[in-house]
């Protein structure tokens, strides 16, 4: 069988061309003088010569290394790696959607604001909260107005508050968003049953608290039962609660983050709403807030009287604007999609097949693997490799191992309270058999660990790039394909 995985400068043969342009009728311009001569250049750029049809098999064939939810399993935990439903695309696609332009006047985009409007009435109803803004593009953009939100509320008290206190399971977004934000984090150790330790806390609260930020459930999958006690302690001192809503498909339909006492709230559409995500962007995480925090939301506002919409600049103490124009319009065109396809009833089961999903897989496992936190878990739960790790194999080397399976591993080494950690997200979107398959692979991996340790170690097999090195893979990404010249002077393509 040929391959078509040749990088594309390998099939390049001069001459060859995949696309007919018409000739120019641009006159050329003496470009000396007006750009610096560094800049100009004096050969024919490098270009691949190729085909259309050599340059359609390269980029599907480099698709196909891909691993994304579209073709196989993805229990990344902490993710929420579930399938985006194809007709979210379709919708975002419309003409009504896909070809207005922002600047556009108000009344010629009433459906659009109307859509808007809607969602955000939509996520205020599923978080408990009395409004929401959708300008922020991702769930730590969110966190980060929010924090700013807590900073302007605070100041428009008289009350400078420079704390806030984030649990050592959090995730590392938050401490960052505080940071950012112009606060110094606490962190709160967590019990031995992966819970907040409510006696911690209260040595922590004070009149310089200006907000807790937490995720219920937490990032071990696990429910914060004391979370009406967690409220009253910060509340007691002045402060607020911020809520992480990043992984909502636990809690969406059963509670809300209103009634455990937060008030405010972020979550990413690009997570438990399925808009598609992982690449970096876009995504979209939306903030709802409390009544006492509706005149710092950014603005525009867009708002809604005598059956027209219309945007709202009028905030004297909003944060000002955190996006431009209203967010990533198609991807909160996508969240509206799957809310309205779901309705009420079926955002319930959603949560429900989350958990239900997660317990079962958890009990699969638990007989091969160390269970730290062995209870009742809500969308995820996590585990630990200690056990191997005494044989020698790490959790790292068996995520590894996954791939040779066509697995996405789970996330691993978070959170950081857990040694060697595996969070497992199965989500609800997959299968029975999806799910009993990939117990099957995680159990005969523990066995390899056991019986032919070397398989493991030496993973993956099936892959086109094995192991890399993760320190300058993170470090020094080499992200394109170049060309280096030889001691010789002919052109020798470097893998990256
Ligand atoms: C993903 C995630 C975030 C950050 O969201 P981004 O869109 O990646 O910025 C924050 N908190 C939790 C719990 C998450 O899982």
């Amino acid at each position: 069988m040929v391959e078509y995985n040749e990088l594309i400068f390998e099939i390049s043969r001069s001459g060859r061309i995949g696309s007919s342009l018409p000739e120019s009728d641009v006159p050329k311009v003496n470009l000396q003088n007006k750009l610096p001569d560094h800049l100009i250049r004096t050969e024919l750029a490098e270009l691949p010569e190729v085909s259309e049809l050599q340059l359609v098999r390269h980029y599907t064939a480099l698709s196909n290394k891909n691993h994304g939810i579209d073709n196989g399993f993805y229990p990344l935990g902490s993710c929420t790696m579930k399938y985006n439903p194809k007709i979210n695309e379709d919708v975002a696609r419309l003409e009504g959607f896909s070809r207005i332009h922002p600047y556009q006047p108000v009344e010629t985009v009433q459906g659009a604001l109307k859509l808007l409007h809607e969602l955000q009435e939509d996520l205020a109803e599923i978080t408990g909260m009395d409004a929401v803004t959708l300008q922020p593009s991702a769930g730590a953009q969110g966190e980060w107005a929010g924090l700013m939100m807590v900073k302007a509320y605070h100041k428009q008290k008289g009350e400078k508050r420079t704390k806030v206190l984030v649990p050592d399971s959090a995730h590392g977004t938050n401490p960052a968003s505080a940071t950012v934000a112009g606060f110094r984090t606490v962190t709160i150790p967590s019990n031995g049953d992966g819970l907040v330790d409510l006696e911690e806390l209260k040595k922590h609260v004070d009149d310089d608290t200006a907000a807790l930020m937490l995720t219920n459930p937490n990032t071990l999958g696990l429910f914060e039962k004391e979370i009406i006690e967690i409220a009253k302690v910060v509340h007691g001192a002045g402060g607020l609660l911020y809520y992480d809503g990043a992984n909502a498909n636990a809690i969406l339909g059963k509670t809300t983050p209103g009634k455990m006492g937060f008030d405010i709230v972020h979550l990413n559409l690009h997570k438990t709403f399925t808009t598609p995500h992982g690449g970096g962007g876009p995504g979209a995480g939306p903030v709802g807030v409390k009544k006492k925090l509706i005149p710092y939301l950014p603005v525009p506002r867009i708002e809604k009287q005598n059956d027209q919409y219309f945007l709202n600049d009028n905030q004297p103490l909003s944060i000002g604007r955190v996006k431009g124009y209203y967010g990533n319009f198609g991807i909160l065109v996508r969240a509206y999609t799957y809310i309205r396809t779901m309705g009420p009833v079926g955002l319930r089961q959603v949560s429900e097949s989350a958990v239900l999903h997660a317990n079962y897989l958890r009990k699969k496992l638990e007989p091969y693997f160390d269970s730290p936190f062995s209870q009742v878990c809500k969308h995820e739960f996590v585990l630990s490799g200690s056990r191997q790790k005494k044989l020698g194999v790490r959790t790292l080397d068996m995520a590894k191992r996954l791939l040779d399976f066509g697995c996405h591993p789970p996330t691993i080494y978070f959170p950081l309270n857990v040694e060697e950690c595996l969070m497992i997200e199965p989500t609800e979107t997959e299968s029975k058999e999806t799910i009993d398959a990939f117990a099957e692979v995680m159990i005969q991996i523990a066995k390899e660990v056991e019986g032919n340790p070397d398989i493991v170690l030496d993973a993956p097999h099936t892959t086109t790039i094995g192991r890399l090195d993760e320190v300058q893979a993170a470090r020094k990404p080499v992200v394109r394909h170049s060309k280096e010249k030889t001691e010789e002077g002919k052109a020798e393509s470097v893998k990256s």
